[in-house]
Order: structure tokens, then C-alpha cells, then sequence
């Protein structure tokens, strides 16, 4: 990346712009398509200024990556094909997971982000889920998933789901098993009409479910179902198999059927080697298409390593568009990275 610093020193918008487009006029012709070139703004007026030169960058066919202060990331070149392909569900930001905390009262032993009652509880709190709700709603987030940990583990659950649905359909994964007493009562105050519980279960009889999650797990689990259903909240059931029991579908998905659980709400998934897992398929950012989770402690790559160093991207939730964007410009980049060497290799 070529950066450029324009003199701090006062002058009009105009001429500031004028400057900066001429540096980046000058930066860009140094560098090959897919780089970036990075101008810092001086002080003024830095709407202004940046109006100048984003309409430069649209008819210079280039594109702003990213804005941060009075630093401008341009790319040399425009990015949309390297997002091609993806369906719209699929595009970083077009949903945010949420880690609410980590403590569970399971510790199964394949859990990707190492969860358990002696977990450190790591909650995201209230305030901090709210602000994440309003500008991912701003953000035109279409979605936003909670995950833990065990959330009806927090003994403000509902509140924090409520915060959530104010302003997106949301989904809840839980395990299922504590639907009763005071954290019933939290979830008969939640919003059917905008939340969607996602329970955890891996097999049509408890013993596979069992040997990973613990004994008598299975049984409450499907208990939890019925409840969800009889409280009139629409359950999406999330199994998680060993890659070699893949092929065994059919009847777990009639299982699944015969407890009421509509074939779109079935998702099946493989084992990832992370956490506590000692196998599955190996996960890591060049292979994995985002999905911008937050946790306490920052901005992961995705859920499945939301636990894990190499997938962190950025301790700053805040703004969460810059999150989302920054997690978007890391995807570009490496797609770019992937498809030069996807072009070199044959000429090798
Ligand atoms: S996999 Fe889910 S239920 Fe199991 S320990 Fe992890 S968070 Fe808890």
C-alpha cells in the first residue's frame, strides 16, 4: 500500500480535495489493480472534501475501501468481482452474530468455542447489545443471530432479546434445557413474531447426542422443542455431525420432521476442529466466508473461531460499519490474493 499525507494547514474544501485527488491521481498509477493507495486529508472540510473525492473515485473507476478519520483507503481498481457469486445472504454484513456470553451448562465436547459452567461468562451486556441492534439496523444489517455460551444462562436474557428484536428479526440459539421456572418467564416475554429459537440437536436417539453433550442431554433438549412450539415460538433444530456420519441424513431429517421441525429449519453442519474439538474440518479465514460475529472482547471472522487468535479482526465494535467494512476489505483481499494465484500457478 502507497500512503500520501496532504499538509495539515487550513484551506478551502475545493482546494484540499483538488490536492488529495492529485496525490491519489499519482499513487494509484504506482500501484497494480487490487492494491490500495491511502491519503490522509488535511483539516477543513472533510465532508466536503471527501464528496470531491468519491465522485473522482466513481468516475475513475477505483473505490473507497475505507474511511477512518481523516484517512482515505483507496483501492486501484473496483472490488464487486471479488463478491461476485455469493448470494446476498452471503455478503459480510448481511447478518451479525452475537456472542451474549461464553458460560454454558453443557461442556460438550466438541464445542467450538470452548464453553462450559467454568467458562469465564464474558457477557456483551445490555448497553452494548443495543447500540449493536441500532447500527446494524442503520447499517442495513438484514439479521442479527445470539449465540453463547448458553444465554438462558443470563438472567437478563429477555431484555437483551427484546433490545434485539426493537429492531431485527433475530434468532436465539440455546441448547434448549432450561425452559422452565424464572427463565421460562424470560422467554414467554420475548417477541414470537420476531425471534426464532435455534436448538441444538445431533441424532434421532440420545445416544450419539448424549456421548458429546452429556448424559440426559437429548431427552431435555427435545423437551425444549416442545415447549418452544407450545409457547408458539417457530424452532429451527442445528445438528452437528462427525464429517463420516454425513451420509446418514434421511433419517434425521424425518426424525426432525416428526417432531415439527419444517425441512428450512433443519441445518446440518459438519464438525469444525476448533475449540475443544480434537477433529473435524479445518476452518480458517482463507476457506471461510465471513460472517461478522462480536463478542465481548471484539470483531471475529466468524462464530465457529469466535474463541480463536487467528480469526480475530478488531477490538473496536464500534462504529459497526467500520467493523463490517474492515471484515469485507480483509475478504476482498483475499480473494484477490487467492484468484492471482489461481491465474499464476498454470503459467508455473
Ligand atoms: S456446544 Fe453449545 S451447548 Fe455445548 S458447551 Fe458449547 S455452547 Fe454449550
Amino acid at each position: 500500500m502507497v500512503s500520501i499525507s496532504v499538509p495539515a494547514q487550513p484551506r478551502s474544501a475545493e482546494s484540499m480535495a483538488f490536492s488529495v485527488v492529485l496525490d491519489l491521481i499519482e499513487g494509484i498509477g504506482r500501484v497494480p489493480t487490487g492494491r490500495t493507495v491511502e491519503v490522509r486529508l488535511g483539516e477543513g472540510d472533510r465532508d466536503a472534501a471527501l464528496d470531491i473525492v468519491s465522485a473522482w473515485c466513481a468516475s475513475s473507476g477505483n473505490e473507497i475501501v475505507s474511511i477512518e478519520g481523516l484517512t482515505v483507503t483507496v483501492l486501484h481498481g473496483r472490488s464487486p468481482d471479488s463478491l461476485a457469486g455469493l448470494d446476498p445472504g452471503q455478503l459480510p454484513g448481511s447478518r451479525v452474530w452475537v456472542y451474549t456470553n461464553f458460560d454454558c451448562n453443557l461442556a460438550c465436547d466438541y464445542c467450538c468455542v470452548r464453553s462450559s459452567p467454568k467458562a469465564e461468562r464474558r457477557a456483551i451486556g445490555v448497553d452494548r447489545l443495543k447500540q449493536i441492534a441500532g447500527e446494524a439496523a442503520a447499517a442495513g444489517v438484514g439479521e442479527l443471530i445470539l449465540t453463547g455460551g448458553e444465554p438462558f444462562l443470563l438472567n437478563d436474557i429477555d431484555v437483551l432479546v427484546n433490545s434485539c428484536t426493537e429492531k431485527l428479526p433475530t434468532t436465539l440459539l440455546t441448547n434448549g434445557m432450561l425452559f422452565r421456572g424464572a427463565r421460562l418467564e424470560r422467554l414467554r416475554r420475548m417477541d414470537r413474531s420476531r425471534v426464532i429459537l435455534q436448538i441444538s440437536v445431533d441424532s434421532a436417539t440420545p445416544a450419539v447426542h448424549d456421548s458429546h453433550r452429556g448424559s440426559g442431554s437429548w431427552a431435555k433438549a427435545i423437551a425444549g422443542i416442545r415447549i418452544a412450539h407450545e409457547e408458539g415460538f417457530r424452532v429451527k433444530v442445528a445438528a452437528t455431525l462427525p464429517a463420516d456420519q454425513m451420509h446418514e441424513l434421511e433419517p434425521f431429517h424425518d426424525f426432525l420432521d416428526t417432531i415439527g421441525i419444517a425441512r428450512e429449519d433443519q441445518v446440518i453442519r459438519a464438525l469444525a476442529h476448533r475449540g475443544v474439538a480434537d477433529s473435524g474440518i479445518e476452518l480458517t479465514v482463507d476457506s471461510l466466508i465471513p460472517e461478522v460475529t462480536i463478542t465481548a472482547d471484539g470483531v471475529y471472522w466468524h462464530p465457529v473461531a469466535a474463541d480463536h487468535d487467528d480469526q480475530f479482526v478488531t477490538r473496536d465494535i464500534f462504529p459497526l460499519a467500520d467493523a463490517i467494512a474492515e471484515i469485507t476489505r480483509r475478504f476482498v483481499a483475499h480473494r484477490r490474493a487467492a484468484d492471482s494465484i489461481a491465474e499464476w500457478f498454470p503459467c508455473a
